[in-house]
């Protein structure tokens, strides 16, 4: 089972992984975890270029992809096919929610990368679960302050989360099947009681 998690930062995506990595070694599954952008060597290489290089939106988008290429083949398609679990740390929902909705690329261009980079035989290679860990901007923002060196996207402006969120929520309602969203602005204990409903519905597929 492919899983990706997703959410603005500051969304706690971090402390809820690390209480599903343990969910899942109680139950037997020890997953291939993983991130985005990153996930290979090239792709950790790109990713530090994407978090602290100025460039232009389509470049963003393109290095995404090209990073999210590699991955699929050096990482994330060896493992589905030797029937192993892959969780990664945000996939090709954020670059709907950070490339189109934040910089404003457009769908159309996004669904060809798409296409292009997750096209295969049987359809589009995507995540069979997706959490995205929802929170408004302005706890993004108060959870952000004072927390690490900000990267490139993390300086960006009230605004332009308001525009990532929209796009995560347009994302799930039109996939409401895979993609979950958990109301992240509750108590940790809150959160991971739906985790579990979540996670044992994801069991018995
Ligand atoms: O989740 P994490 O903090 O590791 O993500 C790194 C940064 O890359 C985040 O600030 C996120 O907003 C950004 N990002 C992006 N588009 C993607 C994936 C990540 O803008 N497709």
């Amino acid at each position: 089972l492919f899983l990706s998690l997703e959410g603005l930062d500051g969304a706690g995506k971090s402390t809820h992984l690390a209480w599903l990595t343990q969910w899942l070694d109680s139950h037997q599954i020890n997953p291939l975890i993983t991130r985005e952008p990153g996930g290979t060597p090239l792709g950790e290489r790109l990713r530090e270029i994407l978090l602290h290089e100025p460039m232009h939106a389509d470049t963003e988008a393109l290095l995404m992809f090209a990073a999210r290429r590699e991955h699929l083949a050096a990482v994330i398609e060896p493992a589905l096919a030797a029937g192993r679990w892959v969780v990664s740390d945000r996939f090709t929902d954020a670059s709907y929610a950070y490339q189109c909705g934040g910089r404003g690329l457009s769908f159309e261009r996004l669904q060809q990368l798409e296409n292009w980079v997750q096209g295969r035989a049987d359809g589009l290679l995507q995540p069979h679960l997706t959490l995205l860990f929802d929170v408004t901007p302005e706890v993004s923002q108060a959870r952000l302050a004072g927390a690490r060196e900000p990267d490139r996207f993390e300086r960006e402006r009230a605004d332009f989360f308001v525009k990532v969120r929209a796009a995560y929520h347009a994302r799930a309602k039109a996939d409401p099947e895979r993609i979950k969203i958990i109301d992240s602005t509750r108590s940790f204990e809150a959160i991971q009681q739906e985790l579990e409903r979540v996670m044992q519905d994801a069991l018995r597929r």
